[in-house]
């Protein structure tokens, strides 16, 4: 056979490349019909329920509750009690063993858990299985690991705990913004009643589980579900310490009602953080940067890169690689694993994206979105990129919080510094460029609580997290991240 029959005997090449569907089995978790609050380490029947929804398809997964406030009052005494009686006053190195238990059981279920987030939450099985359940664990390891150091973290200050802490907690990450709120207060020897978004709440529910299975002392941990009038409620409670995690607009209310009160209080809110890219930069490393800053987790991250800069002179070759890259996303069911982009949490997120969508459209500015076919059920957002933006914009100011981002661009360092600071906001920022000086100089006139150099959205617990002006007060992981639950003497 000559050389030009064989290359003519070849099978032919397709023209396209599918992903074959790679569903993850929704049977590896198994959920009850209906959920009561853990308190006191027993499940309380609660008097007022709802039920809440897998958001890919609308579909019911459970009844759970809304805590009323006597049912509150209840999870904060159990807390109470359970810090009286024992918590406070335990070696750190036991309470250490808790913590490396939870660690160790959340590793070892942690594909139903995977599962169970990308039900109830709308994101991708890639996602949570690689991102939130290794991270989750990874926080309490981290924390077990200072329960019995609290005296070498803080010479000479003799750190205590406070006592009852009350946490509140957002939709896009519920179990690990449940782990990064507990694993520091019971490392310092708190208590604490803890209450997830209305949402989610069933990932923090098979967590009450999981505290069983370590044996946790009863009391220890307190987990009630319901919506924003439960955690009012928990506001106003006998706790010691509130830690919220959520909108600014809530946030404010809660300083409000904290204020005089002699009560601890962190928050960590909103953000519009922007990704800033230098013509100097790896524009495909940044291109990537750019996709994971914004569309990771539907966009429903507070430190999202929503607002992209972009040197002038790169800026046609970075929109061009940047649309090129959307329309190789994969929009649709969380739970299959070739799945880049999934549901939004709900109705309401939707519907808010939707408006502040309509608003740039009207404002000017130019839309893009890559051709995409949506599942006819549940929530859905194609990703969005909106050029021609002003600062002025609607888009351009305000939290959008799905995948939508907006780019403007500029000349000189000065100006990206400017721009960048030109918000409400001051959570996180990135920054691009192949020159180390220029990083640190940034980072330097950056007002954001995280900078990210050449990367985006990397999170470690030893690492703290927080932000300045309307993102919030206090640090969240590193050693950082155990003072907001100690008095020191
Ligand atoms: P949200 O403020 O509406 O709700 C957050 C939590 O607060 C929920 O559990 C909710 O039930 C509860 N809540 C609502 N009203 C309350 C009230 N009056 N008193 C006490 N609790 C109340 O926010 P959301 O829509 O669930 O979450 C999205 C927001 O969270 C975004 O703005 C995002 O940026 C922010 N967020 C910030 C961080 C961070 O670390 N800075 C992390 C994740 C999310």
């Amino acid at each position: 056979m000559t050389e030009l029959e064989r290359k003519r005997d070849r099978a032919p090449i397709p023209a396209e490349w599918a992903y074959a569907p790679a569903p993850e089995s929704r049977e590896v978790v198994t959920l009850r019909e209906r959920y009561g609050h853990f308190i006191g380490g027993e499940w309380v029947e609660p008097k007022e329920t709802y039920v809440t929804i897998e958001p890919a398809s609308e579909e019911p997964l459970a009844e759970v509750g809304q805590a009323t406030d006597a049912e509150v009052e209840q999870a904060v005494a159990a807390a109470r009690a359970a810090y009286e009686n024992g918590w406070s006053s335990l070696a750190g190195s036991e309470r250490a063993k808790y913590l490396f238990r939870i660690a160790r059981i959340l590793q070892e279920r942690s594909r139903e858990f995977a599962v169970l987030e990308s039900l109830n939450g709308g994101k991708p099985i890639r996602e949570s299985r690689d991102v939130d359940l290794p991270l989750a664990a990874a926080h309490f390891f981290y924390y077990a690991g200072w329960a019995d150091k609290l005296e070498y973290a803080f010479p000479n200050r003799k750190p205590k705990p406070l006592g009852v802490a009350g946490q509140i907690i957002p939709w896009n990450f519920p179990l690990l913004m449940l782990a990064w709120k507990l694993a520091p207060a019971l490392a310092a020897g708190n208590t604490v009643v803890l209450k997830p978004a209305e949402t989610t709440p069933l990932s923090a529910l098979l967590f009450c589980d999981v505290l069983r299975q370590a044996e946790l002392p009863a009391g220890v941990v307190n987990i009630m579900t319901g919506d924003g009038r439960a955690g009012a409620a928990l506001v106003k409670s006998e706790v010691d310490k509130v830690a919220f995690t959520g909108s600014t607009e809530v946030g404010k209310a809660i300083a409000r009602e904290l204020a005089g009160t002699g009560k601890k209080l962190t928050l960590e809110l909103g953000g519009k953080a922007a990704n800033v890219i230098f013509d100097d930069a790896a524009l495909d490393q940044a291109v990537e940067g750019i996709v994971n800053g914004i569309y990771f987790n539907q966009g429903h991250v507070c430190c999202a890169g929503s607002r992209l800069l972009v040197q002038e002179s790169v800026y046609e070759d970075v929109i061009a690689k940047l649309k090129r890259r959307l329309t190789t996303l994969r929009v649709g069911d969380p739970l299959d694993k070739n799945t880049d982009v999934g549901a939004i949490n709900s109705k309401a997120q939707l519907e808010k994206i939707q408006e502040l969508v309509q608003s740039g459209e009207e404002e000017g500015a130019a839309i893009y979105q890559p051709p995409c076919r949506l599942p006819e059920k549940g929530y859905w957002f194609v990703p969005t990129v909106f050029t021609d933006v002003a600062q002025s914009y609607r888009i351009a100011q305000e939290e959008i919080f799905g995948p939508v981002l907006s780019v403007l661009t500029f000349r000189t360092p000065d100006e990206a510094v400017e721009k960048a600071n030109n918000t409400p906001y001051g959570l996180s920022a990135g920054v691009w460029t192949e020159k180390g000086s220029r990083i640190l100089s940034m980072a330097q006139r950056l007002r954001a609580g995280v900078i990210w150099a050449n990367t985006y959205n990397r999170f470690d617990p030893a690492s703290p997290f927080g932000g300045y002006k309307e993102s919030g007060f206090g640090r969240e992981g590193g050693l950082h991240g155990l003072e907001p639950y100690l008095d020191f003497e």
